[in-house]
């Protein structure tokens, strides 16, 4: 071997290594959470279910997961769209928003509180900030700029995700706050409730928290509690999920009370935490996961649901014409109870 091309070996060595070194250091692999996965954040993966089998809590997550009730349609959402197709047919009056509890509206306008909320024992890494949760949910009245966030399109934000897939018929904004809790986080684990009263009721002394009922039927819309400290796994309380608090305690002299709740366990600023608001956000609306907890395994020939690209699947795309059916978005022209000839019914 002449001396050039010995050091050509050696260049393309000191090359390999530089790249096998890189190769390394990239998330090639499947972290459990903060990267991006096939699954929305109510899906059990095969990983997952390893590992409760193991330490013994599956069967006990899966029944925390089938308490949030997110396996089926909302019982109003169903029967504000069959009252809506009433309208249509002539058998009865237009309905739709529909005074029925959802508590955000699905058409019209919503008007969400973020918080942000840390603990005695749990901080949030440096780069999860408070702008980073206000550009996930999108600007705080309409026109108003965005902080600049690091989530894709299509899934900029909730306000501007929501409004494509609406066709122009929900408009959503957002505020977002700091709240430090007063206690470690452990004291709340039984009750998250009870942490979002405790924030609210700080906030309800300095904000007027009327102005987040934009459909003014007495319930909050939707309130997305993001938590420090690391999540607890699929399953449990401290995870990404959704569920309706139904909380007696009013505030704003009365008039207003939380109702729909989200916790967010991703970092703000990882594109992921966008599409688990979007995701959570179709819960909110009353719409169901796709698939069934109980038997889906991610990876498994026991796949359940539409197994198709849906937010209420996969936790990508769009939502599918059933979903839009239900929340109301639809042009009546193109919905098929509505393109029925019009005869009269008994
Ligand atoms: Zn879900």
């Amino acid at each position: 071997m002449t001396t050039a091309s010995a050091h050509q070996s050696i260049r393309l060595c000191a090359l390999l290594i530089l790249v096998c070194a890189a190769a390394l250091l990239l998330p090639w692999g499947r972290p459990a959470l903060g990267a991006e996965t096939d699954g929305s954040p109510c899906m059990l993966t095969d990983e997952q279910r390893a590992a409760y089998e193991a330490d013994g809590t599956l069967e006990a997550r899966i029944a925390y997961q089938e308490s949030l009730r997110n396996d089926r349609p909302s019982e109003g959402l169903i029967s504000q769209a069959m009252e809506r197709e009433r309208a249509a047919q002539g058998i009865g009056a237009y309905a739709v928003p529909s005074n029925w509890s959802s508590g955000t509206a699905s058409v019209g306008a919503a008007h969400v509180l973020g918080l942000r909320i840390t603990f005695p024992d749990h901080q949030f890494e440096e780069n999860d900030t408070l702008d980073a949760l206000q550009s996930i949910i999108g600007p705080k009245t309409q026109n108003a700029a965005v902080p600049a966030g690091t989530s894709p399109f299509p899934y900029e934000s909730l306000s501007a995700y929501y409004y494509r897939a609406s066709y122009g018929k929900l408009s959503l904004t957002g505020e977002t706050f700091d709240y430090a809790a007063k206690y470690e986080r452990d004291y709340y684990t039984n009750n998250p409730k009870s942490l979002v009263a405790e924030a609210l009721a700080a906030l309800d002394e300095s904000e007027d928290l009327s102005r987040f009922d934009a459909n003014e039927d007495g319930k909050l819309d939707a309130v997305y509690v993001h938590f420090a400290g690391p999540d607890t796994g699929w399953g449990s309380v401290w995870w990404s999920n959704e569920s309706t608090a139904s909380d007696p305690t009013l505030y704003e002299d009365g008039s207003v009370r939380l109702w729909n709740m989200v916790l967010l366990a991703e970092n703000s600023s990882n594109s992921w935490a966008a599409r688990t608001i979007i995701h959570e956000t179709g819960h909110v609306l009353g719409l169901p996961d796709y698939y069934s907890a109980r038997s889906q395994t991610g990876q498994g020939s026991d796949h359940s649901g539409i197994l198709t690209f849906d937010m209420m699947m996969q936790n990508m795309g769009d939502h599918n014409g059933y979903s839009k059916w239900l929340v109301g978005w639809l042009p009546e022209e193109k919905t098929p109870a509505s393109s029925r000839t019009k005869t009269a019914y008994p």
